[in-house]
């Protein structure tokens, strides 16, 4: 066990990647509260796998891009779960294409406070709670190969995952005293809800695999078995990086 009576909270826990990061933290023996924005049902299943592990978890409605609602979501956790010993800052959301000529101001607000300013207001409470309890930690964002690529027409979502990579090397300074790492994972194509759309379409599934070295979408469980090893003690000696795991797609700078 990695996590044994350790106690997470993952944002976005409901569906995709951060439904498997939460299955796999309670197998390994954490307690998780799991934050979701608008699927209950899906947070009921991941309900359902934490206790199957045999662990709490607590279901908490919420909008990481609210800084009230964060609040409530701490309060919550600290009444009913306990001192959380690691954060997870998965929630996102891929919004329709637009090129920045047409971009509307609440489509770049909507992607910035979610994609960006999120993960800072639940980092916030977090490190004030873990200097309440003597340092230790572990902070995982879920970033995006986006953090390194161009994203044209979708250049909101690239700014607030490049802005991750920037946010995890400051904060794994401003933290590093307190023992409480700080990384970053960066998904290529992985087949969750964001993506399902372009994996059901022959055409578009081709396209996407033949830019994959690999030839495949990843799956949820991989981005959450790396996310395991960052908030257990195997990742202790590594904080303020970027850990990319995409099939090689960000290999493909031309040439054979
Ligand atoms: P998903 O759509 O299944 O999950 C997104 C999650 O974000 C949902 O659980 C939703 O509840 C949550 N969420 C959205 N807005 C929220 C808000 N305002 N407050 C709280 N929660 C909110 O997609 P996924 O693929 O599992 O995405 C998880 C993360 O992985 C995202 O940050 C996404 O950008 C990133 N990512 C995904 C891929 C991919 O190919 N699937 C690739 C790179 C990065």
């Amino acid at each position: 066990m990695k996590l044994q009576n350790k106690r997470a909270l993952v944002t976005g826990g409901d569906s995709g990647i951060g439904q498997a990061i939460a299955a796999i933290f309670a197998e390994q023996g954490a307690d998780v509260a799991v934050v979701y924005h608008t699927d209950a049902e899906g947070a009921a299943e991941t309900r359902r796998r934490v206790e199957a592990a045999g662990r709490k978890a607590l279901v908490l409605q919420g909008d990481v891009g609210d800084p009230a609602s964060v609040a409530k979501i701490y309060e919550a956790v600290a009444r009913d779960l306990g001192p959380l010993d690691i954060l997870v800052n998965n929630a996102g959301i891929a919004p329709d294409d637009a090129e920045v000529a047409d971009l509307t101001d609440e489509a770049l607000e909507s992607v910035l406070r979610t994609n960006l300013m999120g993960p800072l207001f639940c980092a916030r409470p977090f490190i004030r709670l873990r200097r309440q309890n003597g340092g230790g930690g572990r902070i995982v964002n879920i970033s995006s190969v986006a953090q390194h690529l161009p994203t044209p027409e979708s250049a909101p979502y690239g700014m607030a995952k490049a802005g991750l990579g920037s946010f995890a090397r400051s904060l794994s300074r401003e933290l590093a005293e307190d023992k409480i790492n700080v990384n970053n994972i960066a998904p290529g194509l992985i087949q969750t809800p964001m993506t399902q759309d372009r994996l059901d379409d022959p055409k578009a599934r081709a396209e996407s695999f033949e830019k994959i070295p690999w030839h495949r979408a990843g799956q949820p469980e991989e981005i959450a078995r790396l996310a395991l090893f960052l908030a257990s003690d195997d990742g202790d000696y590594v904080t303020g990086q970027t850990w990319v795991m995409d099939g090689g797609l960000t290999m493909q700078w031309g040439g054979a």
